[in-house]
């Protein structure tokens, strides 16, 4: 609880209680029904994989062992297109876009049933706090679905004087971060438009797009019109390559965007790449300052930085410097790091070991390079992944914590002077997928918006996400969009 008491030059000091605390308030696990073992879900069934390999997952929170899932090898992601292949040739593209959409209907309605069932899912399975998971990650999702079950039957609506013809067999490719709704931004606008599909999650977050997999099963859904499969990079190489597939959609990092753009040169596939980002939020000095404190703490800490579009560079115009910087240092001393499942709790887990690891890597870069890091004085729990918020400040824009993407609950903090000096300074990294300004003024957000080379801006919020707006990056951010009108005409043949 924070107090307030006078100094010595008669100035307010903000002062932090640290015996009162909140009584834990943690949500019931045994709602999550979790199998121990996962098959594929290949064909409308779960089956065996070939390669007889299972992995397992883990609760980044606690390191114990959830589930054992299938690791699909070549012969599965084979089985697994063509699978998709016959349900698109055969049932799928030749089906009324009224009736397509109502299975995408009956799916949204029954991810919005289970939502609770998916919330614990997803925070026990990814490590993210449980009021992320219930109150952003899931509702979004049932919305995605609802969405695109929309359009299914207004495609000519929708491309007006353009026959929208389906892409095909699309393999879509997901992270860790926001896996049952990335899973959604995937399959709902390529089933609307009449594709069919074979989705492969992350592997360190597998567990809610099984039960999605069981949702599709008993939604009716014709059997191979989507098709889940397990495994890590090389099940992930597999399907890009596989030469039945005529679209590839790719969330992760730059660097694997990178490998599978060179895998499909030269090939008739399709792609869309939604990559890293080092999103600048930037605060002027006619901003409102406590919201937009409020802000840049939502935008890089309440996810543990674990969102491409984190806003993980904070630019604050220098006369306002000082009042923002103690604004933000206070506020992280007051963030909740610890059990995901805690309703309190403002940061759960990182991930997994290797993106802590990662973390910790970049936390020691920065004060090798020379900037000052301060770090909330928070006690970590003793099992699990956990990662106190830190700012760096007196950041050289040339370093690499400010030049690479770190995907972890680390902010660094830079100033400025003028709109010209921000704009230069928030567009010099090789990324481009969002961005956050704070003002007061209508014509400076014109003026921001119109010139920072990324692919969202957000003005006076920051993390906002609505099915219908579309959503993509500049440069090494990738390419193609996902949301609204957009994000269908990436699953169509437009004649
Ligand atoms: P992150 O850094 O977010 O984990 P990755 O790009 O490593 O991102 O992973 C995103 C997804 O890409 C995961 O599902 C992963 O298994 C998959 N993946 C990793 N390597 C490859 C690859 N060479 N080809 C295709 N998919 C891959």
């Amino acid at each position: 609880m924070a107090t307030t008491s006078k100094t010595k030059n008669n100035t307010l000091k903000l002062k932090f209680d640290t015996s009162w605390n909140y009584a834990p308030a943690p949500e019931s696990k045994s709602i999550a029904a979790i199998k121990d073992k996962y098959d594929l879900f290949i064909n409308g069934a779960f089956v065996k994989s070939s390669s007889k390999k299972h992995f397992k997952t883990i609760n980044p929170a606690n390191e114990e062992v959830l589930s054992e899932v299938a690791d699909a090898n070549a012969t599965d992601v084979d089985k697994a297109v063509k699978a998709a292949r016959t349900a698109y040739d055969k049932v799928w593209k030749k089906m009324s876009g009224k009736e397509r959409g109502k299975y995408i209907y009956r799916i949204a309605r029954m991810v919005q049933e289970r939502a609770r069932e998916f919330a614990v899912i997803e925070t026990l399975d990814g490590g993210k706090p449980i009021r992320e998971s219930r109150d952003f990650d899931v509702p979004t999702a049932a919305n995605h679905f609802f969405y695109y079950a929309g359009w299914a039957d207004k495609l000519e609506y929708a491309f007006p004087n353009r026959k929208a013809e389906p892409i095909g067999v699309a393999g879509q490719i997901i992270p860790w971060n926001f896996p049952l709704l990335m899973a959604a931004w995937k399959i709902a606008p390529a089933l609307a438009t009449g594709n069919t599909v074979v989705l492969k999650p992350a592997e360190t977050t597998p567990l809610t797009a099984l039960k999605l997999a069981e949702i599709i099963q008993e939604a009716d859904l014709p059997p191979g019109v989507v098709n889940i499969i397990t495994g890590a990079g090389a099940t992930g190489a597999a399907l890009v390559n596989h030469p039945g597939v005529d679209k590839i959609a790719f969330t992760g990092s730059t660097d694997v965007g990178k490998i599978i753009q060179r895998a499909i040169a030269g090939t008739n596939k399709k792609a869309t790449l939604e990559l890293g980002g080092k999103a600048a939020n930037i605060i002027f000095e006619d901003a409102p300052l406590d919201q937009a404190v409020e802000g840049v703490i939502n935008g890089i800490f309440f996810n543990q930085g674990h969102v491409c579009c984190a806003g993980s560079r904070l630019y604050v115009q220098e006369s306002v410097y000082k009042t923002v910087l103690r604004k933000l240092k206070d506020r992280i001393e007051t963030l909740i790091v610890g059990d995901p499942l805690d309703k309190n709790t403002d940061i759960g887990a990182i991930n997994s070991k290797q993106q802590l690891e990662t973390i910790h890597k970049y936390i020691k870069i920065g004060q090798q390079e020379g900037a000052e890091m301060h770090q909330s004085s928070c006690a970590l729990p003793g099992k699990g992944f956990f990662c106190r918020p830190t700012l760096f400040t007196n950041v050289a824009q040339s370093s690499r914590i400010a030049q690479e993407e770190i995907f972890g609950p680390v902010l660094t903090i830079q100033t400025f002077r003028t709109e010209d000096e921000v704009i230069e300074k928030a567009n010099n990294t090789p990324y481009g997928l969002s961005a956050g300004v704070w003002t007061d003024k209508g014509s400076k957000i014109f003026n921001m918006t119109t010139k920072m080379r990324a692919g969202v801006v957000w003005a006076n919020t920051f993390n906002k996400f609505d099915p219908t707006s579309p959503f993509g990056g500049y440069k090494e951010s990738g390419y193609g969009r996902e949301g609204g009108l957009h994000g269908l005409s990436a699953y169509v043949n437009l004649i």
